[in-house]
């Protein structure tokens, strides 16, 4: 029980070690959650495509070593796109979760 994996406060799926590359100056390996249907991942994806009419979502991270939540920009490609038609009705919020 000492492996202890963290788990997304979101949808309870397992997070996924990310190490940053040395560019980005964080330094340390984060945890995120790689989940496509994670709540946290496709409230933001809503968000931005009706707010900014953008491919982009934020995938929730952590950060072990501090504890703290930072948020990573993930681009939304193909089937992870919601700009196909469905998005295209701005200003009006439908069927949110
Ligand atoms: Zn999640």
């Amino acid at each position: 029980m000492n492996n202890h994996q963290l788990k997304c406060p979101y949808c309870q799926k397992e997070l996924m070690t990310w190490e940053p590359s040395p560019y980005t100056g964080w330094g340390d390996n984060m945890l995120y959650c790689d989940n496509n249907e994670c709540s946290y991942f496709v409230r933001g994806r809503e968000k931005i495509c009706r707010e900014y009419d953008r491919n982009f979502a934020y995938r929730y991270c952590f950060n072990p070593k501090n504890g703290k939540e930072v948020p990573i920009i993930a681009w939304c490609y193909g089937e992870l796109s919601l700009k196909k038609g469905r998005c295209k009705v701005s200003g009006k919020s439908e069927n949110m979760l």
